[in-house]
């Protein structure tokens, strides 16, 4: 008999349709949707190459920066480069670009960001951890870690590793999360 209360409490009674159901199963989680933030944003990139976003969340579960990777505002990003490689390096995007994990940062609308876990899409390179660090932030949660051999990212591990940042990957349940603006439309109660 106990069971069958505990299941009452969390059925859902539909009062306009009759229907009984439990709650949705496949609501996303607050990693993968802070994630999935950090992924959404990445859209917002003009980088013909590499489109990263970051997602900065507080200890409360609530978002407090996002940040994508661009030129720096006011920087007409028709005029800079987005190239990957050139003869000469000031004709790249590398020294003018700003990565995601900075924009974040300095997008915050809170205070500040002490004690915040970072969701980014790529492992930060060493000179945003130097930021993430200066920050305050505790933690990191990236996706991929293809730059992982070189050698902005072995010395972004050892500046994290020094300061006490926690590191770790994120590994999704599901491959995708399709965003359907006509989902809303056929609905039902
Ligand atoms: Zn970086």
């Amino acid at each position: 008999m106990s069971c069958c209360i505990s299941y009452l409490c969390c059925v859902v009674v539909c009062l306009s349709c009759s229907s009984t159901t439990r709650k949705r199963e496949d609501y996303l989680e607050w990693p993968e949707y802070f994630m999935a933030v950090a992924f959404l944003s990445a859209q917002r990139s003009k980088d013909p190459s590499s489109q990263v976003g970051a997602c900065i969340v507080n200890q409360e579960n609530k978002i407090v920066g996002i940040g994508y990777n661009g030129m720096p505002n006011g920087c007409d990003d028709d005029l800079l480069p987005w190239s990957r490689s050139a003869d000469d390096r000031l004709d790249t995007k590398y020294p003018y670009v700003c990565h995601a994990e900075l924009n974040a940062i300095m997008n915050k609308n809170s205070a500040d960001v002490k004690g915040c876990s970072m969701y980014v899409a790529l492992f930060p390179c060493n000179e945003c951890a130097k930021l993430i660090i200066q920050a305050g932030i505790k933690e990191v949660i990236y996706l991929s870690d293809k730059y992982h051999d070189t050698p902005e990212m072995v010395a972004s591990r050892k500046l994290l590793s020094m300061a006490g940042i926690q590191y770790r990957q994120f590994k999704p349940k599901r491959t995708e999360i399709v965003i359907d603006f006509n989902s809303i439309n056929h609905l039902e109660c």
